[in-house]
């Protein structure tokens, strides 16, 4: 049966937008504000999986196919600079944020639970929740402790927990994270508490992760975990040669390189046929196979996303409420002249004169309807 969610009036979100701001301006000093503006979150543009938020400088787990290294981040992780309302008053100023609509996805550019961050993330997690309710997702290594699991639950009580486990047998590739094994027992324990968690099989390494894909899956349905997100692997130089330090067989992934490789540049490795290989097995255990990780955080929101050429994503769920009223609001609000404006399930199009919009602005009404923005010229 089709369930209905109540779709808030697109307006109302982003008058909200403005009146956290202006609380936090109340709350904070000119220093904490200035931090706040010079900082990236304030301006950086939302990735396909939502705005990363950064929970940590640098990580300690050294796993052989991690990027970080490569973008300058050590080994020895801080808890990042910002205070929660700090962190929270710069979504405010990023022109692309739309509460309650933008995903948020934690630990991209670490781990978040690291013992050293781990706080700083939990009090993001629950602050940025509470002021502007965005989508939680977070992907871990880390063992999901009674601490880890009711510090999450403090906060957005939907959000979409990833557990990546890539190998169960070569330690090598991820030297100081925990067992893995011990990773999906935890998580099995995190399901029984209410957390909602779907096993993160990302990157898939060539040789490895196909190989030992059914062990992988055999353990964590023994937990309870119904759900997986599949990821291919992207490689620098640098990744390529620990890939091989870790024995992992070079050939494997140099026949796979969709372009040359080129120092820190990250490029991709084709793995389409090890992705679908495992997407059937999964399918064959029960598993629900998520596309992308924002469709396991769509899912776990119980939203309806068709913002990108994937989706339609949880289509059991149609986002009711959407009329064309309520978008034509959206757009004098923005302050856009158009001639006319059309509204389906997939897409919003913009019937105007001449110019175009900018993007920031086609990007704001996408999120805000979670459906493509297709400009007409009339
Ligand atoms: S846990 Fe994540 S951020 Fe840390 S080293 Fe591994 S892949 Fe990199
Ligand atoms: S349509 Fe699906 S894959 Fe695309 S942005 Fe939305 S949730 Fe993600």
């Amino acid at each position: 049966m089709e369930k209905k969610i109540a779709l808030t009036h697109l307006v109302d979100l982003l008058e909200k937008k403005r009146k956290i701001a202006a609380n936090l301006e109340d709350i904070l000093s000119v220093d904490s504000k200035r931090t706040a503006l010079n900082d990236h979150h304030s301006r950086r543009k939302p990735r396909p999986c939502g705005m990363t938020i950064h929970t940590g400088v640098g990580c300690s787990y050294l796993c052989a196919y991690c990027y970080i290294y490569d973008m300058g981040f050590t080994a020895v992780p801080k808890p990042y600079p910002l205070k929660p309302e700090e962190i929270v008053y710069a979504l405010t100023q990023n022109p692309y944020i739309v509460p309650e609509r933008t995903l948020a996805a934690y630990g991209s550019v670490t781990e978040p639970f690291l013992p050293e961050t781990v706080h700083r993330a939990i009090e993001y997690m629950r602050d940025i929740w509470r002021w502007l309710n965005l989508p939680t997702q977070l992907s871990t290594k880390a063992i999901l402790t009674d601490d880890i699991i009711s510090g999450v639950l403090s906060g957005d009580p939907n959000a979409s927990v990833l557990i990546t486990v890539v190998t169960l047998s070569n330690r090598r590739l991820e030297p100081r994270a925990p067992d893995p094994l011990k990773r999906i027992e935890s998580a099995g324990r995190a399901l029984e508490k209410g957390l909602k968690v779907s096993l993160f099989i990302r990157p898939i390494i060539p040789g490895v992760t196909d190989r030992e894909a059914e062990k992988i899956l055999t353990a964590s349905a023994d937990k309870g975990i119904d759900s997986v997100v599949l990821g291919s692997l992207r490689v620098t130089e640098s990744i390529l040669w620990r890939l091989e330090k870790s024995g992992v067989a070079r050939e494997e992934i140099e026949k796979r390189l969709a372009e040359p490789l080129k120092g820190s540049g990250q490029i991709e490795v084709r793995s389409s046929d090890l992705k679908d290989k495992i997407r059937r097995l999964a399918e064959e255990f029960g598993f629900k196979v998520f596309r992308a990780a924002c469709e396991a955080n769509i899912y776990s929101h119980g939203r309806y996303c068709a913002m990108c050429r994937i989706g339609p994503c949880n289509i059991d769920v149609k986002a009711k409420g959407l009329d064309e009223e309520d978008l034509r609001d959206l757009l004098e609000y923005l302050g856009i002249r158009y001639l006319g404006v059309e509204v389906d399930d997939k897409a919003v199009k913009i019937m105007l004169r001449k110019t175009g919009i900018d993007e920031r602005i086609k990007y704001l009404v996408s999120t805000a309807t979670y459906r493509k923005t297709i400009i007409i010229k009339a």
